[in-house]
């Protein structure tokens, strides 16, 4: 039987067209076109399948999808959208294209460990900030990220502040997770060294603050310890953690890896109304909106990621202080259009000052 990855031709035909998806796809909201929707591309996929040659116009297509997960959620069929877009994105690197944004990717993450070409030392971040202590081995290993780690650092910075009690230790030597190039259809480079490092530190627990960090370390990275979300961490904990109150009012933007792709969407909200006001956003939970940033669109699409992002700040309820969300992507690409986000982390921090 044919199939795209993992993915048979059954599933693809699975598709009864009924157009549902459409209603709460981001890219088909701004694009207009049926290829830029869910359908569209399902569509392309068993074109491919059939005939066994892409058409023109898939290319697009298909990496202007985010992963967000929302056309799935509602999809009467089970199609498995975001996952054959990922399929269809690995068949289709390896059958005609030598990609030059995602070979340089792959590159950048070779070469420095980081997708963003960074030259600094993954580590630089922890200069001149007070109240961190470390441990060289611990049961918990908070993994940072590359966003964290080079971009909003204070996000890593209160995460190990709050977790300082808790005895956390880093990797050594930690790279990018590979969560772009996973999701743009390609196996990073650095995925034999942070296992091999995440193996040889003993942890039991996975600690990471990123949405997309969380879903390919999960997924994609098939460990033997468990991988955790900090806002999974803070609910647990939150009575020993006793964060105090702020006389805010805030919304919560549900990250699409961490709240449809997880099942994380109470513990955050819990932690919130520990300490403020929550008011929710039009479309939340699991019916959350996307920020636009992921499954490599802001890298490579920012025009339509930058429209999906102001998109979603048409969402916010009036007369609230704060978005707080609990990933560092969508932290950057709502911030970058004008909206006032802190991570789930800073909140706490904020009401323990
Ligand atoms: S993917 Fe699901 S929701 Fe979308 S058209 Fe096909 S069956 Fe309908
Ligand atoms: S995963 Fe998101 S962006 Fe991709 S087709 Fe589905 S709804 Fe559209």
């Amino acid at each position: 039987m044919s199939s795209i990855g993992s993915h048979n031709i059954i599933e693809l035909l699975n598709c009864l067209r009924c157009g549902r998806c459409r209603t709460v796809c981001p890219t088909l909201e701004s694009e207009g076109w049926e290829s830029m929707g869910p359908r569209g591309r399902i569509m392309l996929g068993l074109n491919y399948l059939e005939k066994t040659k892409w058409i023109e116009g898939t290319e697009k297509s298909i990496y202007t999808c985010t992963t967000c997960q929302a056309c799935s959620n509602i999809c009467p069929s089970d199609v498995e959208v975001e996952s054959i877009v990922e399929s269809m994105r690995r068949a289709y690197l390896k059958d005609c294209v030598d990609n030059r944004r995602i070979n340089e990717m792959y590159e950048a993450i070779s070469v420095f460990g980081n997708p963003m070409s960074d030259k600094r030392s993954r580590r630089a971040w922890l200069e001149g900030i007070d109240g961190i202590s470390l441990k060289k081995r611990s049961d918990i290993v908070y993994f940072v990220g590359c966003l964290p780690s080079y971009r909003s650092v204070d996000v890593a910075a209160s995460t190990l502040r709050i977790l300082s009690d808790y005895g956390i230790s880093l990797l050594d030597d930690e790279k990018c997770c590979g969560s772009p190039l996973f999701r743009m259809g390609m196996n990073p480079p650095t995925f034999d060294s942070n296992i091999r490092q995440i193996e040889e530190s003993g942890a039991e627990i996975i600690l990471t603050s990123c949405a997309g960090c969380y879903k390919t370390l999960k997924n994609d990275y098939e460990l033997e310890c468990k991988v955790i979300h900090t806002a999974e961490f803070f609910h647990e904990h939150l009575d020993e953690i006793d964060p105090g109150k702020l006389d805010l009012t805030v919304t919560y933007h549900d990250p699409c890896h961490l709240g449809r792709g997880g099942g994380v969407i109470d513990e955050p909200r819990a932690v919130i109304e520990r300490i403020c006001g929550l008011s929710e956003m039009k479309r939340n939970r699991e019916l959350s909106g996307c920020c636009g940033g992921g499954g490599g669109v802001r890298s490579g699409y920012h025009e339509l990621s930058t429209s999906i992002a102001e998109r979603r700040l048409d969402d916010l309820p009036p007369d609230v202080d704060l978005i707080v969300t609990a990933c560092p992507l969508c932290l950057i690409n709502l911030a970058d259009v004008g909206g006032k986000v802190i991570d789930l982390s800073e909140l706490i921090e904020r009401s323990k000052m």
